[in-house]
């Protein structure tokens, strides 16, 4: 595959390289993406919510039940372990070369890879806090919580995780770094996500280096303003490109 040689090439030859990327990232770990085939938009059993809906503020509010009965079942993959796209990035940063990963996803999973500098645009599953006290909590109380809805041991209040729900604006603080190594790398490869959810997507138009990396199943909007577009499994393209 000449677009994987390519990759390798530009891989080797640079050491500003930032990572950008979304749930496509994690699908092969087991867990399942939104907008895929086979993925949460076209599962769902409940056609009157879309999940845009019961992950917003407003339903977190308004109906904490229905809000934790589903995040528990489909948003927490406590069982997931990195896949060879994760590795492969966590051995990229080891080597210098990768600067930073910034991610939309909220399963941890390259911390656990071993990466150390990644910007979590829409928050963790992993950190969880009562919205009265702001009383930090572990995953493990909103799993093993004797309610769906967990609350507070101390206050009462509801825990609600450190999520960036639909409704909700990203942390500042976060953004802006993501913006600053986005400008300040010479490689940027963006990967597994269809690039519709804003403000994150728009974030790659702040890249002004020489290779856009695209790596996805399906064509994504973006597919033009790539210097190198790859659409298989980035698990298997990132694993291939690192091999000596
Ligand atoms: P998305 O579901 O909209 O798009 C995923 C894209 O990845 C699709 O275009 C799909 O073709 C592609 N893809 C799937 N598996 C792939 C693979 N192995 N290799 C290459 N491409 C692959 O996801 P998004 O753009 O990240 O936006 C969805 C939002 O949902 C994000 O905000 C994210 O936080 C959240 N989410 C997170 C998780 C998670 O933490 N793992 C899971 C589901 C959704």
């Amino acid at each position: 595959m000449d677009n994987l040689r390519q990759l390798k090439q530009v891989l080797q030859e640079s050491v500003q390289i930032v990572f950008f990327g979304g749930a496509g990232t994690s699908t092969e770990s087991g867990i399942p993406d939104f907008r895929s085939a086979d993925g949460l938009y076209s599962n769902q059993t409940n056609r009157l919510q879309s999940p845009e809906d019961i992950l917003s503020r407003s339903f977190f509010l308004k109906e904490p039940e229905a809000f934790y009965t589903f995040y528990k079942s489909n948003m927490i993959h406590v069982e997931a372990k990195p896949n060879a796209a994760h590795l492969a990035l966590a051995k990229l940063e080891q080597q210098g070369r990768l600067q930073t990963v910034i991610t939309q996803n909220i399963d941890g999973l390259h911390q656990l890879a071993g990466s150390r500098k990644v910007l979590e645009l829409h928050g963790s599953v992993h950190r969880n806090h009562c919205v009265k006290c702001k009383k930090a909590y572990p995953i493990q109380e909103v799993i093993h919580s004797a309610q769906m809805v967990p609350t507070c041991e101390t206050c009462g209040g509801i825990i609600k995780p450190d999520v960036v729900l639909y409704e909700e604006n990203l942390d500042q603080q976060v953004m802006e770094q993501a913006i600053s190594s986005i400008s300040k790398a010479e490689v940027l490869i963006v990967a597994g996500t269809s690039l519709t959810v804003y403000p994150a997507a728009g974030m790659i138009r702040y890249f002004q280096g020489h290779t856009l990396v695209l790596i996805n199943k399906e064509k994504t909007s973006f597919d033009e303003q790539a210097d190198l577009v790859i659409h298989e499994r980035v698990g298997q393209v990132l694993s291939e490109a690192m091999k000596n």
